[in-house]
């Protein structure tokens, strides 16, 4: 039995997906503990490319039971098109290998409404938001105003409920919803979802006897609603000290806890990112990374690896090992300069400061000679030029934990075990 959590180091879109892919055989259970349908993992496999935005990759592995915790808010309209284009892709989903919890928060379409109608108002000064939805959920849950999956075993108290929660939207935000069409497609939504719905909880307690498990999570440290640069984060807790709860099973112990650390940054959406490359040098690496959001299409932003928010983002997750990711894409650079520290005025500092802070610091660089080699094929650490051996030691020593998994490629074997 063995206990896992992966999790973003960074700012999100690390490669995730593919690492979970690369565990999901090993393990018997995959759990998605926080999080909805705004952030995607991509996964490259024998089956095609996928974009996940609420099912766990486990669910390509034929034995792997994959859940949705309690911790999470779903949209079941992006549930059933997930579904749908996994079973057109041939991949088996039913409620033998699916089971969301009947304690996560239902995510409405007026919720999605308030998000856009939200970020619209903002207007410059918006969140980034990706417009699912998922703040205005999770701000509901936190008002007790929404639903919860359980609820619709029973429509008749189900509309009770619903209707309460209408004439409080109605009282409090003046957008125009279309409630009738919302209950209407929740009850049709039901009547194909309902046998996926179960409590996790006697699942879990189960599995815990002999099974090993796979934590799951969506987006990385920086987006914390706590600890991340706030308020550009996301309204859920990513980290792995929160997958106990939201996966279903509070008192779950967790053995380690991968991090995942992609070989340079990048950041979707609004807030401080220090070392941000504009211009040529930004592009070059988006294009040569493929570096547009999964979900939304969006161009991420780009720099080089930091070295100051990764170790801020390996304490926050408290990292027993690392996965570094597309260390690939570096390797037509003839120098590869990494963030070591962050200066403003006469300040220098390895620490990440506290949001407001961050407004002005410059990045210190350290340059690295590139290993301008073709990665490809490669299998073993003991292979690789040993200019990337320098580069990944280095990364290692200044974020202090071992980095036992190097992705040199999105397919599944395209990666180095140490
Ligand atoms: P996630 O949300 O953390 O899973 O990250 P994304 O799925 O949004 O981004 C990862 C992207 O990088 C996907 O398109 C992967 O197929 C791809 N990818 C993952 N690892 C590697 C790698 O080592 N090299 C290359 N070139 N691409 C990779």
């Amino acid at each position: 039995m063995k206990i896992t959590s992966v999790v973003g180091v960074n700012f999100g879109d690390e490669g995730k997906g593919r690492m979970v892919d690369y565990f999901a055989g090993q393990y018997d259970y995959v759990v998605r503990y926080q999080g909805g349908d705004n952030a995607g993992h991509t996964v490259k496999n024998e089956f095609g490319e996928f974009a996940l935005h609420l099912i766990p990759s486990g669910i390509f592995h034929e034995k792997t039971v994959n859940i949705l915790g309690p911790g999470m808010v779903v949209n079941l309209e992006s549930l059933k098109r997930e579904i749908d284009q996994l079973k057109e892709g041939g991949i088996h989903v039913g409620p033998d290998n699916l089971k969301v919890s009947h304690r996560a928060s239902l995510l409405l379409p007026y919720h999605v409404q308030q998000d856009q109608e939200e970020e619209k108002r903002l207007k410059d000064k918006k969140y980034g938001s990706t417009k699912r939805g998922i703040a205005p959920a999770y701000g509901d849950k936190y008002m007790k105003k929404t639903i919860q999956l359980g609820e619709l075993y029973d429509m008749d108290l189900c509309k009770d409920h619903f209707d309460q929660l209408v004439e409080y939207k109605k009282e409090v935000f003046n957008y125009q919803y279309d409630f009738t069409g919302i209950w209407d497609r929740l009850v049709e939504l039901r009547e194909e979802l309902l046998p996926y719905i179960v409590d996790v909880y006697d699942i879990l307690d189960q599995a815990v006897k002999d099974k090993s498990i796979l934590l799951e999570a969506q987006l990385g440290a920086m987006r914390d609603v706590d600890y991340g640069i706030y308020p550009y984060t996301s309204s859920s807790s990513p980290l792995a000290c929160y997958a106990p709860l939201g996966c279903g099973y509070p008192k779950l112990k967790i053995d380690s806890v991968v991090g995942i650390v992609k070989a340079y940054g990048t950041c979707v959406g609004e807030g401080p990112f220090v070392g941000e490359l504009t211009g040529d040098q930004g592009d070059r690496l988006r294009e040569m990374g493929h570096e547009y959001g999964a979900a939304t299409g969006r161009p991420r932003r780009i720099s080089y690896f930091d070295c100051v928010s990764s170790r801020y983002g390996v304490n926050l997750q408290g990292a027993t090992e690392l996965a570094l990711t597309k260390l690939d894409v570096l390797s037509s650079y003839d120098e590869i300069p990494v963030i070591v520290a962050y200066k403003k005025g006469d300040i220098t500092t390895k620490e990440f400061p506290f949001t407001p802070m961050l407004d002005g610091f410059e990045p210190v660089y350290k340059t690295f000679k590139g290993w301008k080699q073709d990665l490809t094929g490669i299998k073993t650490y003991q292979d690789l030029p040993q200019e990337a051996k320098d580069y990944i030691e280095a990364i290692e020593e200044e974020l202090a934990t071992p980095i036992k998994y190097i992705s040199i490629g999105p397919a599944r074997d395209e990666l180095i075990v140490r």
